[in-house]
């Protein structure tokens, strides 16, 4: 199993299901048209849901040959406000209160929250920012069980919105009674990446790794910084998790929004010396939700991540509820395809190699890269871990092949830059074959010429007992 064409791009796309993409017919599109993880946003969602789009993208996948990750994204501790029959409108100047979930609003408009703490966490003069900070309240005065606020700006406010107040830090944990429920479900159907909300610090991502292990899941973390704590900790969380997103939904507004492109590439720049694999997510074709073609300004937004060397770039409200998902897909496809070759080829000297044979990793890069574009680098990996190295060392113009014989691991070497997984039988006592088969893989599925020589690291028997790492070269014949 391996994707089935000659197309190579370093930067990976990210599409989130909804109802404009989940019919069998556009997955199909979807997962053709380029797409490697497909996200399943859990704030309206619930398991069974969960179960059965796992199952569809899974059949869409083997209808059409091409694997695609799933990565469930879990809401952590968001501050929602209740479900309502209708929508209540908020005009600016008129009172409105935000109770907790047991109080009642006092003759004012109204509604209840899920957080407790609330009236504790908030202070007069401050603002409360709901639904994306559409709507904003100047808190007035706080009673035990009743925040009552001005509205600053009004709009129509439905049922369960996401409320925040930035700068404070929300008194929730890590993972709600709900994520449980959530991540049981996710794991029973297969999920391959778990994306944490509001992750603050890294206990919050061992946390999660505990809960996924006690379930016996190897699913792999994104831990999603999207708040000031997230950032104040950031790099104990690049640490602690397997991968990020820089969720600049939410992150825009619980930060100055001027200092967005500042803190994404702070972010970036941070799991690039780590070597953590990193998304740019939302926002980034908005417009594409109601129109055929991007703004200008997106290209940029979308040209910057691909030049920040960003792992991925997300697709949220385009691929949800958006009238041009598949024509979003395709705008990220152009983009990356125009702006890749001009990114400078530097390979990155910041990530500390403790191994021999992950410091072998580095070395390789410089020489597939010396080979020219024709080259390339195979590796064999049961734990991903090598295809993660690899993808992080950032070799513009290297394609990285990597072989394992663990399903999972092989979708989820489908988020890493450059990474092009497939899924083989590693040969235990003959290394030798196991080469021969994946550059035979790579013949077939048309990666490869005859004539080109490719970079291979390896193991070789020396010997009766030694097992010796090798870096090797291979002319293809
Ligand atoms: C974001 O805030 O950018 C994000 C991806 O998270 P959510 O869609 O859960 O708000």
């Amino acid at each position: 199993m391996g994707q089935n064409n000659s197309y190579f791009r370093h930067t990976k796309i990210v599409a989130t299901l909804g109802p404009a993409t989940d019919s069998p017919e556009i997955l199909e599109k979807m997962i053709l048209s380029g797409v490697d993880l497909i996200r399943l946003n859990m704030a309206h969602a619930t398991p069974e849901w969960v179960n059965q789009r796992v199952q569809r993208i899974r059949d869409a996948s083997r209808k059409v040959g091409r694997q695609v990750a799933v990565m469930m994204d879990v809401k952590g501790p968001e501050i929602r406000t209740a479900k309502i029959p209708e929508p209540i409108e908020l005009i600016p100047g008129e009172r409105f209160e935000f109770v907790t979930e047991w109080a009642v609003p006092s003759g004012n408009k109204g509604v209840s929250v899920n957080y407790p703490n609330l009236p504790e966490d908030v202070e007069a003069g401050k603002e409360i920012l709901v639904d994306s900070g559409l709507i904003r309240l100047k808190v007035v005065t706080i009673h035990k069980d009743r925040v009552v606020c001005e509205v600053v700006i009004g709009g129509s406010l439905g049922s369960k919105r996401h409320i925040n107040l930035p700068g404070v830090l929300i008194k929730l944990p890590a993972l709600t009674k709900k994520d449980e429920v959530d991540l049981a479900g996710g794991v029973e159907a297969g999920i391959d990446f778990v994306a944490l909300s509001f992750v603050r610090q890294a206990s919050d991502i061992e946390e999660l790794r505990a809960y996924l292990k006690s379930l016996g899941s190897k699913a792999r973390i994104i831990a999603k910084i999207e708040d000031q704590a997230g950032v104040r900790n950031l790099e104990a969380i690049i640490k602690a998790t397997d991968g990020v997103m820089v969720a600049r939904g939410d992150l825009g507004i619980e930060i100055a929004y001027h200092e967005l492109p500042l803190v994404q590439r702070q972010i970036v720049e941070c799991c690039r010396v780590e070597g953590k694999p990193v998304i740019i997510a939302t926002h980034l074709l908005e417009s594409m939700i109601d129109s055929p073609i991007p703004t200008r300004a997106e290209i940029s937004d979308v040209s910057n991540a691909i030049r920040e060397q960003a792992d991925a770039v997300m697709l949220s409200g385009e691929t949800t509820t958006g009238q041009y998902p598949l024509e979003a897909i395709d705008v990220l496809n152009n983009i990356i395809d125009t702006i890749e070759p001009t990114v400078p080829n530097r390979i990155n000297k910041d990530i500390i190699l403790h191994q021999p044979k992950s410091k072998m990793l580095r070395s390789a890069t410089y020489l597939a890269q010396e080979l020219g574009e024709e080259s390339g680098i195979v590796v064999f990996t049961r734990s991903g871990f090598l295809g993660y190295v690899l993808g992080a060392m950032r070799a513009r113009g290297v394609r990285i092949f990597a072989f394992t014989d663990d399903e999972v691991v092989f979708r989820q070497l489908l988020f890493p830059w450059g990474v092009e997984p497939f899924l083989m039988n590693l040969n235990e006592v003959d290394p030798e074959d196991t080469i021969l088969n994946s550059l035979e893989v790579l013949k077939d599925r048309g990666w490869v010429k005859i004539g080109e020589t490719l970079v291979v690291i390896t193991n070789v028997l020396a010997g009766e007992s030694t097992i010796v790492d090798t870096l090797q070269l291979r002319l293809i014949e």
